[in-house]
C-alpha cells in the first residue's frame, strides 16, 4: 500500500512539489529537508500539504482513468479557465503567450515532469524563412509568420540570433538542375533576396567547403536560434501575465458539458470553455481522447545528429543546407548558437513516439557525410549525439482544424518547423477562435521576463561580475545562472529541465566534472535527484 501511494504522489507531481515547498523556504535554506519540516514557518506549508496530500490520496483510489463515472457538472469557479492548451512544447508555449496577451485566462496541461520534453526537446534550431516550404500552404503562412514576430520581438525578450545566412548546396547534376526551380519557390514564398552563387562564388565564402561543389543558391535570412531559451520566454511571459501551467498533468478524457469542458486529467478535473490540443507526438491520440476520433495519423520521424566539438565551429559561417527532398530537408551541417558544429538529422520513419536512441552505424555515416562535404571535419571530435522525433503525419502540411462544435481546436503534425512557426501558428490558431473566447481585454503593457542568455557569440554570466564560480567548465555555466533558474518562476523539476535552462552539463564532459557540485546544489529540488536517474 505505501508503494501504490509512493508512485501515486510522485507520478501526480505531490512528492515534488512538497519538496519543493520544503526547499524553497526561506527560514531553513540551505538546512536541508529534515530540520524543514519543523521549522515554524513551514509548519503552516506542510499541514496545507498533509490535507491536500490526503484528499488526492483517496482521488487516486476512486481514480479509474477513462472511467464512466460521471464527472462533476459545474466546476468550482477557481478551475474555469477560458482555453485549456494541452502539451507545453514550443507550440503550446508560443500558444499560451497569444492567448494571454489577447485577453483569454489560459491554463496549459503538460503531462510530462517538464516543458520542452516532446519533440521540441531536440531539434537543429535554425529560424526558417520558409523559403522551401510549399507556396500556399499553411506551414509557409505559419513560417513567414512567426519567422516575423520572432525578429520583432526578440530583443524585448532578449532572445538570441546568431545572423548565420544559408547556402543551399548542389553536390551533384541532378541537384544543380534542381536549382531554379527552388529559388523560384523562395521568391513566390516571398523570400525575395535569394541570389544564385557560382562554385567559386560559395568556395570564397566558405573555403572549407569541398571543392566538389556544383554550385548553389544564399538565403541570407536562414539564421540559428537556441532551441530552448525562445519557447521558455514565450511561457514564462504568459505566466507573468496571468496565465497557469500544471505540468505532470497528462489529459485522460473529457467532455464538452453544455458551454464548457471538463477535461480529467491526472491531477483532477480542468475545466475550460475551449480545448486547443498542441499535443505534438500525441496528437492523434488526444484528439481520439477527446473528440472520438483522430483526423490524421503521427508517424514519428526520427532525426539523429552528430556534434562536434567547439573547434570545429570555426570551420563554417553560413548554414549549410543540402536540396531538399519532398520528406525531408535533409542532412545540415551548422554551427549552433552554443558555439558547437552540427552534422544531421537524418529522417527515419519509426513506430515509437518515445524512442530517441542513437545507433553507432548512423552516426559513423553522418560524420563520413559531413565529411565529404567540409574535409576539415576528418580532423575534429565528435563531443555528443542525440536525435529528436518529429511528429509527420501523413499529410505533408501543418493539420490545424477547429471542431467549432465542440469548442475544440487541434494543432497537429507540427513536424519539421515548428520551433520557427510556433508564434505564427499562435496568431493562426487565436485568429480561429470565436470572440467570446477572449473576456478580458488584450493586455495593454505586457510583462516581460528576459530570456537567460545562453549564446556562446553573446556576453555571457561568466564574463559578468558576482556570478559565484564556475559549474560547468564546459559550457561555462555558474552558480549564479542555475541559482536563478532553481529560483525562477517556472522552477526546473528535473535534471533534463535545469539543462535545457542553463546548458549546465551539456558540454564535452557530459557532466563528468560538474555532477557533484550539481548535485549540492540542486538538494531537494529535482525528482528524481542528481546521482540517483539510474536507481
Ligand atoms: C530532428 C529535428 C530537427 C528539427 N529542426 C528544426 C529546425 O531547425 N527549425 C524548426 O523550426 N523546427 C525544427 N524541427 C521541428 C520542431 O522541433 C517541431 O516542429 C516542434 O518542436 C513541435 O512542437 P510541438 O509543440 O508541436 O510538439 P511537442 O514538442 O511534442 O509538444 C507536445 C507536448 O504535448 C505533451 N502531451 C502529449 N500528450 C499529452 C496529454 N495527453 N496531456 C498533456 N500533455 C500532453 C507532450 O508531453 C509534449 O510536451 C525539428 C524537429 C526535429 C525532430
Amino acid at each position: 500500500m505505501p508503494k501504490i501511494i509512493d508512485k501515486y504522489l510522485m507520478d501526480t507531481g505531490w512528492l515534488f512539489q512538497y519538496r519543493d515547498t520544503l526547499s524553497a523556504c526561506p527560514g531553513c535554506s540551505p538546512a536541508g529537508e529534515t530540520r524543514c519540516r519543523f521549522c515554524t514557518l513551514c509548519r503552516g506549508l506542510v499541514t496545507g500539504l498533509v490535507k491536500r496530500l490526503a484528499s488526492s490520496i483517496m482521488a487516486a483510489f476512486a481514480h479509474q482513468p477513462n472511467s464512466e463515472k460521471p464527472m462533476p457538472a459545474t466546476p468550482p469557479s477557481h478551475t474555469m479557465f477560458d482555453i485549456a492548451i494541452i502539451g507545453a512544447g514550443v507550440v503550446g508555449c508560443a500558444l499560451a503567450r497569444r492567448l494571454v496577451l489577447d485577453g483569454a485566462r489560459v491554463v496549459v496541461l503538460e503531462k510530462a515532469a517538464e516543458l520542452l520534453d516532446g519533440a521540441s526537446k531536440a531539434n537543429s534550431a535554425i529560424l526558417h524563412t520558409g523559403f522551401d516550404a510549399p507556396p500556399g500552404s499553411l506551414e509557409q503562412k505559419c513560417v513567414a509568420a512567426g519567422y516575423r514576430e520572432y525578429l520583432e520581438i526578440r530583443e524585448s525578450l532578449g532572445l538570441p540570433l546568431l545572423q548565420s545566412g544559408a547556402m543551399v548546396l548542389a553536390w551533384n547534376e541532378a541537384e544543380l538542375a534542381a536549382l531554379d526551380s527552388l529559388i523560384d519557390k523562395a521568391r513566390q514564398n516571398g523570400v525575395a533576396d535569394v541570389s544564385r552563387l557560382s562554385r567559386a562564388q560559395i568556395l570564397a565564402r566558405e573555403p572549407q567547403l569541398s571543392a566538389g561543389v556544383k554550385g548553389g543558391f544564399l538565403v541570407p535570412g536562414e539564421f540559428l536560434i537556441d532551441p530552448w531559451s525562445s519557447a521558455h520566454s514565450y511561457i514564462l511571459q504568459a505566466l507573468a501575465n496571468g496565465a497557469e501551467i500544471r505540468r505532470n498533468t497528462e489529459v485522460l478524457s473529457g467532455r464538452l458539458k453544455g458551454e464548457h469542458w471538463v477535461l480529467e486529467t491526472s491531477q483532477g478535473a480542468v475545466c475550460a470553455a475551449q480545448v486547443i490540443s498542441c499535443a505534438g507526438l500525441y496528437g492523434d491520440i488526444v484528439d481520439a481522447r477527446l473528440l472520438g476520433r483522430a483526423m490524421f495519423r503521427i508517424n514519428p520521424r526520427k532525426g539523429q545528429f552528430v556534434v562536434f566539438d567547439k573547434p570545429a565551429a570555426a570551420l563554417v559561417k553560413s548554414i549549410i543546407l543540402p536540396v531538399p527532398s519532398k520528406t525531408t530537408k535533409g542532412v545540415v551541417i551548422c554551427r549552433t548558437i552554443f558555439g558547437n558544429l552540427l552534422v544531421g538529422p537524418t529522417a527515419e520513419e519509426q513506430e515509437s513516439r518515445t524512442d530517441a536512441a542513437t545507433e553507432a552505424a548512423t552516426l559513423a555515416d553522418l560524420r563520413e557525410k559531413g565529411i565529404k562535404m567540409l574535409p576539415a571535419l576528418a580532423n575534429c571530435e565528435v563531443a555528443a549525439s542525440y536525435a529528436g522525433l518529429r511528429p509527420a503525419t501523413e499529410y505533408s502540411d501543418f493539420q490545424i482544424t477547429r471542431h467549432g462544435a465542440q469548442n475544440y481546436i487541434s494543432v497537429g503534425g507540427i513536424r519539421s518547423t515548428g520551433l520557427s512557426a510556433a508564434l505564427g501558428i499562435a496568431r493562426h490558431v487565436a485568429a480561429l477562435l470565436p470572440a467570446t473566447a477572449f473576456r478580458k481585454a488584450p493586455v495593454e503593457h505586457p510583462a516581460m521576463v528576459p530570456a537567460t542568455r545562453l549564446s556562446a557569440y553573446h556576453p555571457r554570466d561568466w564574463e559578468a561580475a558576482g556570478h559565484g564560480g564556475i559549474i560547468c567548465h564546459c559550457e561555462l555555466v555558474t552558480k549564479r545562472e542555475i541559482e536563478a533558474a532553481l529560483a525562477g518562476p517556472l522552477p526546473p523539476t528535473t535534471l533534463q529541465g535545469l539543462k535545457r535552462r542553463t546548458r549546465v552539463g551539456m558540454g564535452r564532459c557530459q557532466g563528468f566534472y560538474c555532477t557533484a557540485a550539481l548535485a549540492a546544489l540542486t538538494k531537494g529540488r529535482l525528482v528524481p535527484p542528481i546521482g540517483e536517474e539510474g536507481a
